[in-house]
């Protein structure tokens, strides 16, 4: 789903200060295709913050890999959160390195 996105080019960045307390966005259900199928990364996660060494509080630990795995399940579907702080999505712990 997420490598797809990649492929399009339709991963986009965006000023960190648009959304400081966001580390990114996407559609629920956006899938794989179509005109929901993208994610909005902040650049604070691409330029500093992309890996477990290098993370960001808002207000929990985070990385690029969680973040793309949040906004993954989002496109898939998973809009819900499962943490009070609406970092975390049913997959997000395990498919980032936090
Ligand atoms: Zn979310």
């Amino acid at each position: 789903m997420v490598d797809s996105v990649f492929l399009r080019g339709d991963l986009h960045v965006y000023p960190e200060a648009e959304a400081p307390k966001s580390g990114g966005f996407a559609p629920p259900w956006g899938g794989g295709s179509g005109p929901s199928s993208y994610i909005g990364v902040s650049d604070y996660f691409v330029e500093y913050a992309w890996d477990i060494d290098h993370k960001k509080k808002i207000p929990v630990w985070m990385d690029l890999q969680l973040v793309l795995a949040h906004e993954g399940d989002h496109l898939w579907g998973i809009s819900g959160h499962i943490d009070p702080d609406s970092a975390y999505t049913v997959y997000t712990k395990d498919c980032s390195g936090l």
